[in-house]
C-alpha cells in the first residue's frame, strides 16, 4: 500500500515548488496575514512555511495528514467554478508526508499551547506538545528521500530555487494584503509588506527600478453591457523600455488565480505594438475577471494553463486595457 501511495505522490508532487505551492495555498485558505517561506538547497533539503492563520486544533492534526482529509466544504463547488482547482483535494499533506519527513505544528489563536505531528515516509507518528507561535508551521525535510527515481528528476538547486521563487512571487503579487516572505539558505530573497498595495508588493519583489516603471491598468466593460464576457482588467504593466529577455515577468491571474494563457500574454504584447525591442518582454501583473463558467482549466491542471470560451473578447479587453494604461502615461 505504501508503494502505491508513493507512486501516486510522485505524480502530483513533482518538485519542491509544487510542495511550496500547496503549503502556501493552505496558509492563504487559513486566512493568514503573514506567510513566511524558507527553503534549504532549493527546497530539496528543507521547506518551511509558517503562517498566522486559524491554526489546527490538536485533535485535528491527525486528520489533516490523513488521506482525503479536508476541512474545506467549498472544494467540490470550486471544481465547477472552472478556475480553483487546488491540485489534490485533501491530499496535499498526506501526499507530501508519503515522500518526505513532514512536521505539522500548530497553535490556534487563543489556545494555551501548540502541538505537532510528524509523518515520515507515510508513517504517522504520535502527537506531541510543541512550543510555537499562533498559527501553523509545516516543515518538509528530505523530499523524495524514499523515492530515489523521483529525486533523480530534480535539477540543480539553483534551478529548483528559481521555480520556488516563481511560485512564491506569484502568490505575493496576487495577495498584496498578505505579508509574504521568502528565504533561501538563511538569506532573505524578498518580503512584501502586506499593506494591500500592489505597487508596494512589486517593489519588494522586483525592486525599485521596476516598481517605478509600472503604470496602473484599470479597465471596465461598458456599463450598458448586461453580461460582459470580461468583467474587469486591473494591475500594473511596465514602461516599454523596462523589459527582460524572458516572458517570466508577465504574470497573469484569472479570477484571482495565477495562470498561464498564451492568449493573455499575446494580448499584452500586442498592446505594446512595435514599442518593445526584439526579444524583450515587459513586466506585468494583470488580474483578469471573467464569468467563472467561461474559463477552462482542464488543459493541464499542474501547469495552470487555461483557455477561454470567449477568447477573442478576452484578448481585446486585455489589449485595450494595457494600451489605455500606456496611452494615459504618454507611452
Ligand atoms: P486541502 O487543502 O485540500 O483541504 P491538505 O492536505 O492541503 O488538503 O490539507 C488538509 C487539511 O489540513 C486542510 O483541509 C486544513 O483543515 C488543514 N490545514 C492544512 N494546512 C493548514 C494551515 N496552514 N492552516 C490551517 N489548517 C491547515
Ligand atoms: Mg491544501
Amino acid at each position: 500500500e505504501r508503494t502505491v501511495q508513493r507512486i501516486a505522490a510522485g505524480e502530483v508532487v513533482e518538485r519542491p515548488a509544487s510542495v511550496v505551492k500547496e503549503l502556501i495555498e493552505n496558509s492563504l485558505d487559513a486566512g493568514a496575514t503573514r506567510v513566511a517561506v524558507s527553503v534549504e538547497a532549493g527546497g530539496t533539503e528543507g521547506i518551511r512555511v509558517r503562517d498566522d492563520g486559524v491554526g489546527i486544533p490538536e485533535d485535528q492534526l491527525e486528520a489533516a495528514v490523513a488521506e482525503h482529509a479536508t476541512s474545506k466544504i467549498g472544494d467540490i463547488e470550486d471544481l465547477d467554478r472552472g478556475v480553483g482547482t487546488l491540485g489534490f483535494r485533501g491530499e496535499a499533506l498526506y501526499t507530501v508526508g508519503a515522500v518526505s519527513r513532514l512536521t505539522l505544528r500548530s497553535r490556534p489563536p487563543g489556545a494555551d499551547a501548540g502541538a505537532e505531528i510528524t509523518v515520515e515516509g507515510g508513517q504517522v507518528g504520535e502527537i506531541r506538545p510543541a512550543g510555537c507561535p499562533e498559527g501553523t508551521t509545516v516543515e518538509v525535510d528530505d523530499l523524495f528521500y524514499n523515492t530515489p527515481a523521483r529525486k533523480k528528476f530534480l535539477k540543480r538547486t539553483a534551478t529548483e530555487f528559481d521555480r520556488v521563487n516563481t511560485v512564491v512571487t506569484g502568490y505575493a503579487l496576487a495577495n498584496p494584503d498578505v505579508a509574504v516572505s521568502l528565504e533561501h539558505d538563511g538569506r532573505e530573497t524578498f518580503a512584501t509588506e502586506g499593506n494591500g498595495d500592489l505597487r508596494s508588493a512589486v517593489l519588494a519583489v522586483y525592486g525599485r527600478e521596476v516598481a517605478e516603471a509600472m503604470v496602473d491598468v484599470e479597465w471596465e466593460p461598458n456599463a450598458s453591457d448586461a453580461d460582459p464576457p470580461v468583467r474587469g482588467v486591473t494591475g500594473l504593466v511596465s514602461h516599454p523600455e523596462t523589459t527582460r529577455s524572458t516572458r517570466e515577468y508577465l504574470a497573469t491571474y484569472v479570477n484571482g488565480r495565477y495562470v498561464t494563457a498564451s492568449a493573455l500574454r499575446e494580448a499584452v504584447l500586442d498592446a505594446y505594438g512595435g514599442q518593445l525591442a526584439p526579444d524583450r518582454y515587459p513586466f506585468a501583473v494583470l488580474f483578469v475577471e471573467v464569468p467563472p463558467g467561461d474559463v477552462d482549466v482542464n488543459v493541464h491542471p499542474r501547469k495552470l494553463e487555461v483557455r477561454f470560451d470567449e477568447e477573442p473578447a478576452v484578448r481585446e479587453a486585455v489589449e485595450d486595457a494595457v494600451k489605455g494604461a500606456l496611452l494615459d502615461h504618454g507611452l
